[in-house]
């Protein structure tokens, strides 16, 4: 208790004098400006190259404003958020926010919505990965899953949950099974995607790399001409980099793992990324890192969550056709790399084994 106040007045003396030499201080063109804050749910870090520093930092705060409104608008435990608004009533037909049909509209254009469910709200709900582990009922699931398969969309912006069941109090609005929209695998990417484009438009920034830790997005190229290295962790040591994607321009990579939510029962682990047509976790697969430079990270977070659920077999097979670079840790901790095309910018380097 006693040394909270000085504690305090340290920091504040750091922001003060970091205050007054920033302006002063200019910075190098090949020295960038790094910017860490809480958003999204973890910590974004945003590096950005350009020769004015205080008109570098003024883009990186108009970047983490864009990355506030799109997590304002998805996330669907922000009781304010418009999903949220769109949840309160699920089976009455309502327009979409735009962030929402936009994320639609990838799912569909990739062609993984077999994979890639955004209606799986009542479904993951059901796994309390926050408080008690619990596993859910089978009949539970069932309905759940079959609550989230009465999702249509109805023309471009507008949708709604179509009643697949005969009544239940509990597939109603604030039910235990009550279905909605969840865009926690996609939203991290589209929020990347506007903090990259703000970074753009501000013209100041000339190169920039902007990280969610299981997603990133680059812009531009590394003024000394190295590329832009982002390292996967080991799904099972947060402390080891296994791989590493090295992008010599603009691009977009994106880590999904077993590891980042889930709570272990009768020796079983139970994550966070579902098969949406059993409403189980999907097995035989620790972690999936996928990438591209033509990837947006709305593109990439999408993907790297819709080719754990296809698995280590389907996921090698979708990335060569459409020329991604591919890394899988598998059930046994096997790691398994799919090189991107020669030209294509980017490279997948195995630097360790994963812990098997
Ligand atoms: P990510 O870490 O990007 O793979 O996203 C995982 C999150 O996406 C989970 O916490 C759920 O909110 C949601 N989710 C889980 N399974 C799926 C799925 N099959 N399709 C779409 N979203 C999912
Ligand atoms: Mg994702």
């Amino acid at each position: 208790m006693r040394q909270a106040p000085s504690v305090i007045a340290v920091t504040v003396a750091l922001a003060a004098l970091s205050a007054a030499l920033g302006p002063i201080a200019g910075c190098a063109p090949d020295e960038p400006v790094t910017v860490s804050r809480e958003a999204l749910g973890t910590v974004v870090s945003i590096t950005a190259y350009g020769e004015d520093e205080a008109a570098v930092r003024a883009a990186i705060d108009d970047a983490f404003t864009g990355m506030a409104e799109v997590e304002a608008a998805l996330d669907a435990y922000d009781p304010n958020s418009a999903v949220s608004q769109f949840n309160a009533t699920p089976y009455d037909e309502q327009t979409l926010p735009p962030d929402a049909v936009e994320a639609l509209d990838a799912i569909d254009a990739i062609g993984v919505s077999a994979e890639f469910s955004p209606a799986l709200l009542g479904v993951v709900g059901l796994y309390d990965f926050e408080g008690t582990p619990s596993v859910p009922e089978d009949a539970d699931l069932a309905l759940a899953v079959s609550a989230a398969g009465g999702f249509v969309r109805v023309g471009n912006d507008r949708a709604v949950f179509s009643r697949t069941m005969g009544p239940d109090p509990r597939l109603e609005p604030g039910g235990t099974l009550a279905p909605g929209l969840d865009f926690g695998g996609a939203a991290k990417g589209l929020a990347l995607d506007r903090a990259r484009e703000a970074l753009r438009a501000s013209g100041t920034v000339t190169a920039a790399l902007i990280s969610a830790v299981s997603s990133t997005v680059t812009l531009g190229s590394k003024p000394d001409g190295t590329a832009w290295r982002i390292g996967v962790e080991d799904p099972r040591d947060s402390t080891v980099v296994v791989a590493v994607f090295q992008l010599d321009g603009e691009g977009a990579v994106s880590t999904s793992g077993d590891y980042q939510r889930y709570f272990e029962h009768d020796g079983v682990r139970y994550h966070h990324i579902v098969d949406p047509a059993t409403g189980i976790p999907a097995r035989g697969v620790r972690s999936v890192t996928v990438g591209g430079a033509d990837l947006s990270g709305l593109e990439s977070d999408i993907l790297s969550t819709a080719l754990f659920v296809k698995g280590p077999g389907a996921a090698a097979a979708y990335a060569e056709e459409t020329g991604l670079g591919l890394y899988v840790v598998d059930g046994e901790g096997r790691a398994l790399t799919v090189p991107a095309p020669d030209d294509s910018g980017l490279i997948v380097a195995e630097v360790a084994s994963p812990t098997p």
